[in-house]
């Protein structure tokens, strides 16, 4: 028998064999035959490349979909390396990386939809996500259409249209955590016509997105990769080659790239995510369960809960658990209580962001924003994610903060 805490853990530290050799040079290549390498690839800056002869040029120019580039804006070979290690990770065809985690969300809806066209979005999606489909893929001429996360298959049938072209999803959802049926909307977008998108941020490792039927899997490396709170950077990944030919061409288009220090502080960050991220993993496990038994807590949205909001698929698709979750609150206290708890923790920083080594607080009550009624926490609610600290400090740290409330 697993323990819940063991079962949390468990992708993390299963992916460590594969983190610690991806995208590092090969001592056996024969380019270092005679000279050795260092262990890590180096940061490689540049904007102008230079070249033999203009033969040379063009034919590197024509091989653009093989991480070739002819100029520095279509990636650094450090940004190269990185897009073939996210691609593995993921379990994809290819990756390009991007200036941020927005920037993945923005730059591929811009590149499977159209003007005319229609979206499907989760009305548990990023914020940001929302006020871009809201404002540009309106001014576009791209008609979006919010859906309860936890749709059935016949609801999701009755809101496709003929012109539908992405349905996007995001799971679990931004601070109320809805883990969605994923291999079902995938068949129900590909019945209409449709491709399915996710921003798998919180599964990366732990869901395999295209085992599921997904077209494109958006990443923000900002949070587990990139794990101290040091970069910005996003990832899209897509299964096959017709896809990655659009997604190469319109980051190319669109001028998306990432800096080199940007790229090589990621894959720097990736060596330790298996082992940051198990250790976050039981720590969260620890401190929901203590959480849970407090008896101002009315419900906690954390996904290996039952009581979280698609927790079935959660046991069916993940291989563990990342360190964000919701509390909720007994709706008897009113924001201002639940503000002035949130104020007086000295463990938690009060931030936007996660998947860093700090712990992090932030009001979900009053800090994000639904279309559908019931969408929303009854009492106030806020969200944590929880870094490396020892788990005796955090909980006596929200020990103190409920002695306040
Ligand atoms: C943080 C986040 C983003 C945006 O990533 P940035 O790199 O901060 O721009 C997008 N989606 C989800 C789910 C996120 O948590």
């Amino acid at each position: 028998m697993t323990t819940g805490e063991e079962r949390v853990a468990a992708g993390w530290e299963r992916l460590n064999a594969l983190l610690i050799r991806l995208g590092r040079p090969d001592p056996h290549d024969d380019s270092f035959r005679q000279t050795g390498t260092l262990v890590n690839a180096p940061v490689s800056r540049g904007s102008t490349m230079l070249f033999p002869d203009l033969d040379t040029m063009r034919r590197v120019g024509a091989e653009r979909y093989e991480h070739t580039a002819i100029y520095g804006a279509m990636g650094s070979p450090v940004q190269h390396d990185l897009e073939r290690v996210i691609a593995v990770i993921e379990g994809g065809r290819d990756t390009q990386i991007v200036s941020s985690g927005l920037a993945a969300c923005t730059t591929t809806l811009l590149t499977w939809t159209s003007s005319g066209g229609h979206c499907l979005i989760p009305d548990s999606c990023y914020g940001p996500t929302r006020r871009f489909a809201d404002t540009m893929l309106r001014r576009f001429g791209v008609e979006t259409t919010y859906y309860e996360p936890m749709i059935s298959a016949d609801g999701l049938r009755a809101l496709m249209r003929p012109n539908t072209q992405v349905v996007f999803a995001e799971s679990p959802g931004s601070h109320t955590f809805e883990v969605q049926d994923i291999s079902m909307l995938a068949s129900v977008a590909h019945d209409g016509g449709a491709r399915l998108l996710l921003d798998n941020t919180w599964g990366f490792g732990i869901f395999m997105p295209f085992d599921h039927g997904v077209d494109v899997s958006i990443q923000a490396l900002t949070k587990y990769p990139g794990g101290h709170s040091d970069v910005i950077l996003g990832a899209i990944t897509v299964a096959t080659e017709d896809d990655w030919q659009m997604l190469r061409d319109a980051a190319i288009q669109l001028g998306q790239l990432a800096g080199p220090d940007e790229c090589w502080l990621t894959l720097r960050g990736l060596r330790t995510m298996g082992v940051r991220l198990a250790r976050q993993a039981r720590t969260t496990w620890r401190v929901a369960q203590w959480l849970k038994e407090q008896p101002d807590v009315a419900q906690i949205l954390y996904p290996p809960f039952p009581e979280c909001p698609g927790h079935e698929f959660w046991e069916r698709d993940f291989t563990g658990a990342g360190p964000l979750f919701t509390v909720v609150l007994n709706a008897s206290f009113d924001r201002a209580a639940m503000e002035r708890m949130v104020n007086s923790l000295t463990r938690f920083g009060i931030g936007a962001s996660w998947g860093g080594y700090e712990s992090l607080v932030l009001p979900t009550t009053g800090g994000i924003s639904r279309s559908m009624n019931g969408a929303l926490p009854a009492g106030p609610a806020f969200r944590l994610a929880i870094g490396l600290d020892d788990e005796a400090d955090l909980i006596a740290d929200l020990r103190e903060g409920f002695r306040r409330l």
